[in-house]
This record gives structure tokens, C-alpha cells and sequence, in this order.
């Protein structure tokens, strides 16, 4: 596991933080808290989670199209069967 000084979770590649970010938002109703992005960092050069700044267009995309809220629901349904 690859460790960065900012303490922050490292993601190897823009896919997978991009998979991630939208996984987040699809397990966490967030409303208009919690991450928005991704970026490279310096310090490490994987990805990072950001709250700040423009929100990534896939994740707008998914948000705008409902395909967000899909994915709760069907995470909502698994959590409950698990019960
Ligand atoms: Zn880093």
C-alpha cells in the first residue's frame, strides 16, 4: 500500500480514483459535502480526493442523470438483505 505524507488515501491511477470518487458519492449521500475530485500529487504522484474545486465531469454527469442515486438505492437494498 502506497503511503503519501499527506496522510490522504492514494489512488494509483486517475481510473481508479475517478471509480472511487463516484463509488464514494454512490455509497455516501453527501449533499454537497465530501469529495468532488481527484488530483496528481507532487508529493507522491498518485491521485488524491479533493473537496475543493471544479467537480469532475464524470461524476457531475452520473449526479445529473440520476445514475448516482440508482446505485444508493441499490446499495441501500444490499445493506438491508445483509441485515
Ligand atoms: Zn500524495
Amino acid at each position: 500500500m502506497v503511503k503519501c505524507s499527506s496522510g490522504k488515501r492514494v489512488y494509483l491511477t486517475e481510473n481508479l480514483a475517478e471509480d472511487a470518487l463516484i463509488d464514494a458519492h454512490a455509497r455516501n449521500n453527501y449533499a454537497g459535502t465530501g469529495p468532488v475530485a481527484f488530483y496528481q500529487c507532487e508529493d507522491c504522484g498518485y491521485y488524491h480526493f479533493t473537496s475543493k474545486g471544479k467537480m469532475n465531469e464524470k461524476l457531475a454527469q452520473q449526479l445529473a442523470n440520476g445514475k448516482i442515486k440508482l446505485q444508493q438505492e441499490a446499495n441501500r437494498w444490499t445493506n438491508k438483505l445483509k441485515k
